[in-house]
């Protein structure tokens, strides 16, 4: 693995080598119906740079699924914005892909190889010939070079997990969006899949913003994680969690810091960072001062 101390301490000494991604500022946002109005979330702020594995944490229902349509252009916040490389966000694009947690979404008549190429040609992004090679690069990259002839329903859970990575990292886009990508998978997959993410984050170096309601999950894959609080979701603090990994689970660290951010999210008499509200900032954590 490698060391992820290095880039966190050029973040701490040199913040302007890290572009600014993606900028959410006081973005909240609203679902009408015909009787109401539910506030999903509230002035929430948060920047990402490139590289960043962050990870919107909170319990279900304060909004992490709607923040990610919001970044990813498929709803118009009510207050704030949201701005990619500086520009503002208005819809969808190629520079913003969103893998779910439903891999069923793969079309089942299309082999994997078609699959991964099927976005690239759908957008115009590239042509046939180039679409093939990423497809076939790509593939490669998360294991399923083998694989790229068969159809979907020959896969497992995980190789629709990986098949749904890579047609997403195919797709090169500036920022990967996944919303509990392997919430739907048996336990051992799932430890599996994130170590596959972290090795591929590795290699690659893509930009992800990674949902989950998962406070192990989100150490484990996180460098940073911005803790949101019930419905309305609103910024509680932000976390530094790079030195965390699968290798530090059931470690005493580990353990201490799931703790803390588990009476963050819940304990409503803890104090919350004054300026958490307007300006998220690392909250120092047990790992660091260590
Ligand atoms: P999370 O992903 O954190 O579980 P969501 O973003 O899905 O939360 O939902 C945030 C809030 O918005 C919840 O209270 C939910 O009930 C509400 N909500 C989500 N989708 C809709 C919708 N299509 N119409 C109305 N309310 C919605
Ligand atoms: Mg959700």
């Amino acid at each position: 693995m490698n060391n992820p101390m290095q880039g966190y301490a050029a973040r701490l000494h040199d913040r302007a080598a890290f572009d600014t991604v993606l900028e959410v500022d006081r973005v909240s946002l609203e679902y009408r119906t015909a009787q109401r109005v539910v506030r999903a979330t509230h002035e929430v702020s948060f920047e990402i740079d490139r590289a960043d594995r962050f990870v919107l944490l909170g319990p279900s229902g304060c909004g992490k699924s709607t923040l990610l349509k919001a970044v990813a252009g498929f709803i118009e916040p009510v207050g704030g914005r949201i701005l990619l490389d500086g520009q503002a966000v208005r819809g969808p694009g190629p520079d913003r892909i969103v893998v779910f947690q439903e891999f069923d979404q793969l079309p089942p008549w299309k082999t994997v190889r078609q699959n991964v190429m099927f976005p690239l040609l759908a957008s115009r992004t590239v042509g046939r010939r180039e679409a093939e090679q990423r497809a076939l690069h790509y593939l490669d990259k998360v294991g399923l070079a083998a694989f790229a002839d068969a159809y979907p329903h020959t896969l497992s859970g995980g190789m629709k997990a990986r098949v749904a990575i890579a047609r997403a990292l195919a797709m090169q886009p500036r920022i990967l969006l996944m919303d509990e990508p392997f919430a739907a998978l048996d336990a051992l997959t799932r430890r599996k899949m994130q170590q596959e993410l972290i090795d591929l984050w590795d290699d690659v170096r893509f930009t992800v913003l990674f949902v989950t309601h998962s406070i192990e999950e989100a150490l484990v894959v996180g460098n940073r994680i911005l803790l949101l609080s019930p419905h309305p979701g609103r910024v509680r603090a932000e976390i530094d969690s790079h030195a965390f990994g699968l290798h530090s689970l059931g470690g005493a660290t580990f353990q201490q810091a799931a703790q803390r951010i588990h009476r963050l999210l819940f304990d409503e008499t803890d104090a919350v960072h004054p300026q958490a509200q307007a300006r998220p900032r690392p909250v120092p954590s047990q790992a660091r001062a260590s």
